[in-house]
């Protein structure tokens, strides 16, 4: 294993033995970079910082409950947990433990860890690995097994059967058995854990290349259904054969593991109003509509950013425009200039819908959107007000007043988006004064 110099020099002035530790060693033993450096040491926190004191690296608690510790210096950070066994209020599955005990037993430690993979230890010095639960042969055979019973790990923390879905996702790994009955009867768990660590968590196995079993192993073990109702209850449900070769859940499931890194969330949740729309109307016509509002519920109810709340809530919205493809030009013209802030990703989802039938392989629809995208980007029309070459203050000084400036913009910019007017001050300046009624 490669070690930095900054992390041979830490474990020289370090007071007991170093451990590379977690997601570096599994990743090191299978063949992946890594930029995220756990350490572990069975140093308690304050021997760790008198040991540092002087020297080139910074020391800072980040959680002073738990004795872990930032080490910075070299330009490398590091964090650093005491060996440590931890107590959890009984069966809460609240994910942060009542009380840690600092051990110097290596085992020990290993116990309090998720997954047997995640507790492989690289001795910085001597550089050899330290494997008591047998961890190096999970990596190879990638499998997550539990340090303990898998009842028991998944009940003190319930975040843990996150961390296993997203691990299938990100690793290409497969849970045993037992781990995987154990998440299914524990799943429940996942109700102690705050929204933003189950947020968190999504969105890393939204980015995994092992997506839809990562997925289907949320459905199947019940957590789809726990962190998104809504899109669990599309399972099933039929599709047309012309058009689908999945049900809406599995379509969803393909789109988002077809999907851009920065669209996966919308891809995710793009139908999820179908279900919703078959239950009330017979019919899916009215889906993106229904399926807005859920996403806007979804997301908001999973503490996103504003920002991807509202994005995510437009993508949903707007994804079935024109699904025979027959809109006039100006049409298309004005969805483009009104999506005009998140047109690409939203050409980008449509195109991915398609692919995430199973059935296409190309889609004309989105070729189209982006094809107009490109000719009003040539003819520099303006996309929104503020691209216009005239401003409120012009508008004011031709007598109008009030919410009339804003009415008289947004005039000139839709005909400038039809190609009927130029984006030209003069010309601009002219339609105005006639909308004012002082035609020149
Ligand atoms: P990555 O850094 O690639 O996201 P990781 O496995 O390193 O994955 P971290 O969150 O960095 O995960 O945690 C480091 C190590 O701490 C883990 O490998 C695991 O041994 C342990 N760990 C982290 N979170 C938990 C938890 N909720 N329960 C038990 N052990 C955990
Ligand atoms: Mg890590």
């Amino acid at each position: 294993m490669k070690i930095s110099p900054a992390l041979e020099k830490l474990a020289k002035c370090f007071p007991s033995r170093l451990y590379l530790v977690g997601g570096a060693v599994r990743d090191y033993l299978r063949g992946v970079e890594t930029q995220d450096f756990d350490l572990a040491s069975a140093a308690k926190p304050d021997e760790v910082k008198s040991a540092l004191e002087g020297s080139a690296f910074r020391v800072c608690d980040s959680s002073p409950k738990l004795g872990t510790l930032i080490i910075s210096g070299g330009g490398v950070r590091f964090e650093h947990t005491t060996f440590r066994t931890d107590s959890y209020p009984e069966g809460s599955g609240v994910h942060k433990p009542d009380e840690v005990v600092f051990t110097s037993d290596i085992e020990e430690d290993c116990r309090r860890r998720d997954f047997c993979c995640n507790a492989v230890y690289f001795d910085v010095e001597s550089r050899k690995i330290v494997d008591p639960l047998g961890g190096v042969a999970d990596i190879e055979n990638k499998v997550l097994r539990t340090t303990r019973a898998a009842k028991d790990v998944f009940s003190e923390d319930g975040l843990r059967i996150m961390r296993l879905i997203r691990f299938v996702s990100t690793l290409g790994f497969a849970p045993d058995y037992e781990a995987t009955n154990a998440a299914k009867e524990l799943v429940g768990r996942l109700s102690d854990v705050s929204k933003e660590r189950i947020r968190d968590e999504l969105d890393k196995t939204l980015q995994g290349k092992n997506l839809c079993t990562a997925l289907e192993l949320a459905l199947q073990t019940g957590v789809l259904k726990e962190i998104l109702p809504e899109l669990a209850d599309n399972e099933d449900l039929a599709q047309p054969a012309a058009f689908h070769r999945y049900d809406a859940l599995r379509h969803a499931f393909h789109t988002a593991a077809a999907a851009r890194e920065d669209i996966k969330l919308a891809a995710l949740l793009h139908d999820v109003g179908k279900a919703e729309a078959w239950k009330k109307d017979g019919n899916m016509h009215n889906h993106a509509e229904y399926g807005a509002v859920t996403a806007r519920e979804i997301t908001k109810r999973l503490k996103y950013p504003n920002a991807v709340i509202a994005e995510t809530e437009i993508l949903v919205r707007e994804h079935m425009y024109d699904i025979n493809a027959n809109a006039k030009e100006n049409k298309l013209r004005r969805y483009v200039a009104r999506n005009y802030a998140v047109i690409d990703k939203l050409i980008a989802l449509v195109r991915t819908d398609s692919l995430g039938t199973g059935i296409f392989s190309d889609c004309p629809r989105a070729d189209r959107f982006q094809a107009t995208l490109d000719r009003m980007k040539e003819e520099k029309i303006p996309f929104t007000v503020r691209d216009l070459a005239v401003n409120g203050d012009d508008i004011k000084n031709l007598g109008f007043k009030g919410e009339k400036i804003g009415k008289a913009l947004s005039l000139l910019l839709a005909e400038s988006i039809d190609g009927k007017l130029k984006n030209e001050r003069e010309a601009l300046l002219r339609a105005a004064a006639r909308l004012a009624g002082r035609a020149d």
